[in-house]
């Protein structure tokens, strides 16, 4: 049996790929795309025009992931960073070959951009101060400053780590 396998990144809303596609061999229980982010970035993302802008940063700046067929429970499986949509996935799964096939979706922390680096660092920060407001998705330190006005630390520039 033949299946597809591949890697991808989402850049400004594109999907950047490469896909595999090989029998499945003698005794093998997963199907993996042969290259690794690192190895593929300069030739898929580094340096190219997307959206009109050239591409910046490595290959861990931009959320990304990797598709896997699993033998035994026959079926397909896409790790993927956090970042990416429902319906980035739905494009993802049409680049690769694989629309209308049983495909599990695993979200890895393993794939983290930039972005949920930053949001790590912010909860790390979160759990060490101790005091912060979060409003959607953004967090937000605030410090008293009397009975009626709050102020973020940031502003007022006390209490801020050095
Ligand atoms: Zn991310």
């Amino acid at each position: 049996m033949r299946v597809e396998t591949g890697i991808f990144w989402v850049i400004r809303g594109e999907i950047v790929f490469d896909r595999e596609s090989r029998e499945v061999g003698e005794g093998e229980d997963f199907v993996n795309y042969s290259k690794s982010h690192f190895d593929m970035w300069e030739k898929l993302a580094a340096g190219k025009k997307i959206k009109g802008r050239r591409v910046w940063g490595d290959f861990v700046t931009f959320p990304r992931g990797r598709l896997l067929y699993d033998v035994r429970a026959r079926r397909y499986v896409l790790y993927a960073d956090k970042c990416v949509t429902p319906s980035d996935v739905r494009r993802i799964k049409k680049a690769l070959g694989i629309e209308r096939k049983r495909c599990e979706v695993r979200v890895d922390e393993h794939y983290s951009c930039d972005k949920c680096e930053e949001e790590k660092r912010k909860l790390t920060e979160v759990e060490e101060n101790g005091f912060c407001l979060q409003e959607g998705y953004r967090l937000t330190w605030y410090k008293g400053n009397d009975e009626n006005v709050v102020i973020p630390e940031t502003l007022s520039g006390k209490n801020r780590k050095s």
